[in-house]
């Protein structure tokens, strides 16, 4: 990620939002999140450093942060690696395993990246196992929600040799209709107002869904 760019981690890992602070009102450049690693609380892990730097450049410039200057490094980072399967080759839209439909893959395992979607492929080979248990048709998460958008991504056979676990983002959902203003011009959604929107419509589409299960 940072070679992408110097700006690229104040998007990620060090985003600032939502951490205004209280004492000058004003918010941080960047932020670096130190989490509890033991019950004892000796130990803090500094989330989304995982980095190919050298142990010794990683201690110089882990000790720039303030606050950091001298802190001891119980274990330094490492690039950590997703072990996943070919999903849009093996995979069927159920989840299920296309040789072998009784086995079903969720989580990072079918190639996608983080806590929540992990959670939410889960409950989804969950639904459709107890839709095949109960002789009932599982329906399919519409696209345009996050549950549908993250399983299209698993399934999706356009680039199978090229398939990367992901994160959800709106990139994996189906575009916007372009509006069409009083005067009759088209008009692309763009910016915050776009994101809303993804969201807007994920929401209408989410709960017709639910509403039919
Ligand atoms: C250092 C690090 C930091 C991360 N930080 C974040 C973060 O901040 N936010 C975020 O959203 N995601 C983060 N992730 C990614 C996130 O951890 C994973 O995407 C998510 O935990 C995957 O969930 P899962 O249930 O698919 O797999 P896992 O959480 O890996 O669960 C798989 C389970 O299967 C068990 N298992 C393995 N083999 C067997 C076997 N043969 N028999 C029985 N059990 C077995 C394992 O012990 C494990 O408990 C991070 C990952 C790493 C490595």
């Amino acid at each position: 990620m940072a070679e992408r760019g110097s700006q690229t981690l104040l998007f990620g890992p060090m985003k600032p939002v939502g951490l205004t602070n209280p004492h000058t009102g004003k918010r941080a450049y960047a932020v670096v999140q130190l989490r509890q690693d033991n019950r004892e609380d000796t130990l803090r892990n500094i989330v989304g450093f995982q980095t190919k730097l050298k142990h010794g450049e990683q201690k110089r410039i882990f000790r720039m942060i303030p606050g950091l200057e001298n802190a001891e490094f119980a274990r330094l980072g490492g690039i950590h690696k997703n072990t996943f399967i070919k999903s849009p080759l093996l995979l069927d839209r159920y989840l299920c395993l296309k040789d072998m439909p009784h086995i079903r893959f969720a989580g990072q395992i079918s190639g996608c990246e983080g806590y929540i979607e992990s959670a939410a492929t889960g409950f989804l080979a969950g639904y459709f196992a107890a839709c095949r248990i109960l002789g009932k048709t599982p329906l399919i998460p519409p696209a345009t929600t996050a549950f549908g958008a993250m399983l299209n991504h698993l399934i999706d056979d356009t680039n199978v040799e090229d398939f990367q676990p992901m994160n959800i983002n709106f990139g994996l959902f189906p575009e916007l209709e372009p509006e069409i203003t009083a005067n009759g011009k088209i008009r692309h959604i763009k910016g915050a107002e776009r994101k809303e929107a993804y969201c807007r419509r994920a929401l209408e589409d989410i709960i017709d869904w639910t509403e039919q299960l």
